[in-house]
């Protein structure tokens, strides 16, 4: 029965890691998956994330199932997190949430229920996006379509040519915005360009899915969430998938969530009842441990303030990196201007490596950066910089 099935290929950065771990060079750097490393380029477990799990193992009392929904209290915070407390939308309770397993596990829930429900519609990405998104959407049978975004020639958001994209987009199809720190390029819209965005959304009638996977990353929690509260001024609907792998670590206990957001309470209630049906068919009740690490963090004002106080360190540490990385590179004589590194947010940076020079700098330097060039700088340190950056010189000059 199994004897014909071939095998898939490696997936672009889970497997570029499997080759990372493998390779035997003790010098070996890892900027491909997006994962947060400190300077002595550990992932840590945050000091919150500690102290909530020590409170609930004392007072944790029952493994038993959470409801297909997760735990109330989880999903309360999630949403002042996302709108703001006292937002119109919690107080007319014109949004519904669930938990899922990271922010992976939201996006495939927010594709079942869209072919189910949508099954018109063609999802629409960003050119170029994070690698699994075209796979989550065709994996449920969705047409995946791309618009314009990024401007290679100048690094930049290609404004024009995404409002001329988005323009094309017809009513009732799905249009896929990264909240922020666009991943792979690390360029976001202005606040100017989310307000044109959300208002020609809601002149073409498309429905925003907003991925929310870097939240706190770029400015602060809030500047973050301007992207998609400036959508809640002008569409009345709309999904959300975010996750809290990178801005809490806690990237193996797969918390996320995906929220709904429609026109009436009823109407959100209704909608959920499906949305919670894509999930008993799936993996039919979310895992338990990580929401109640969030849950813990974002309901308790102690814990909120060091949990927010960390995610501002890492987002520091980040942005220090990007000039370190920009400057080093030209102290070591490289003439092509990198500059634009530093303007960038988030764990990514597209660097503008060609994908040869890319397989030059792992087969010669054990430096692992992904096919298309995109360098996660929350993978360099203060170590790693000098012996990256004369790679890189070499390579370039
Ligand atoms: N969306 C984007 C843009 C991402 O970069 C990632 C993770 O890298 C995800 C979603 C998925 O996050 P999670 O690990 O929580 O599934």
């Amino acid at each position: 029965m199994f004897e014909h099935i071939q095998a898939a290929p490696a997936d672009p950065i889970l497997g570029l890691n499997d080759a990372y771990k493998s390779d035997l060079n003790p010098n070996k750097i890892n900027l491909g998956v997006g994962v947060y490393k400190d300077e002595q380029g550990n992932t840590p477990i945050l000091k919150a994330v500690k102290q909530a799990e020590e409170r609930l193992l004392t007072q944790e009392k029952t493994k038993s199932y959470l409801s297909i929904e997760g735990a109330p209290a989880y999903r309360s915070a999630v949403q002042k997190l996302l709108f703001g407390n006292d937002h119109n939308i919690i107080n007319k309770q014109l949004a519904q949430t669930a938990h899922t397993p990271g922010g992976t596990g939201a996006l495939r829930v927010a594709a079942e229920f869209i072919k189910k429900h949508l099954p018109e519609a063609t999802i629409w990405v960003s050119n170029p996006t994070w690698a699994n998104h075209q796979s989550v959407f065709q994996s449920v049978g969705l047409e995946v379509g791309s618009y314009a975004y990024y401007d290679a020639k100048n690094k930049s958001l290609d404004f024009e040519a995404m409002l001329a994209s988005l323009s094309q987009i017809p009513e009732g199809d799905v249009v896929l915005f990264h909240g922020c720190c666009h991943n792979p390029t690390g360029i976001d819209p202005t606040p100017e360009q989310w307000y044109q965005l959300a208002k020609l959304s809601s002149k073409q009638g498309f429905l925003p899915l907003f991925d929310f996977a870097y939240q706190g990353f770029g400015q602060s929690l809030n500047d973050d969430a301007k992207g998609l509260r400036t959508f809640l001024e002008h569409v009345p609907e709309m999904l959300i998938a975010n996750s809290f792998s990178k801005n809490f670590g806690l990237y193996n206990e797969r918390v996320g969530a995906l929220t709904i957001i429609c026109e009436t309470a009823e109407q959100a209630e209704t909608a959920f009842t499906q949305v919670k049906r894509c999930i008993r068919t799936n993996y039919s009740n979310p895992p338990s441990h990580g929401s109640a690490i969030v849950a813990e963090i974002l309901n308790d004002p102690e814990l909120y303030a060091l949990w927010e106080s960390e995610l501002k360190d890492m987002r520091i540490r980040i942005h220090e990196m990007r000039s370190l990385f920009v400057n080093t590179l030209r102290v070591k004589g490289v003439s092509q201007d990198f500059s634009f590194i530093s303007q960038q947010q988030g764990m990514f940076s597209f660097s503008g490596l060609t994908p040869d020079q890319v397989t030059q700098l792992r087969k010669d330097y054990g430096i692992y950066i992904v096919g298309s060039g995109r360098i996660s700088v929350a993978g360099l340190t203060h170590d790693n910089m000098e012996p990256l950056c004369s790679a890189i010189a070499e390579i370039l000059n």
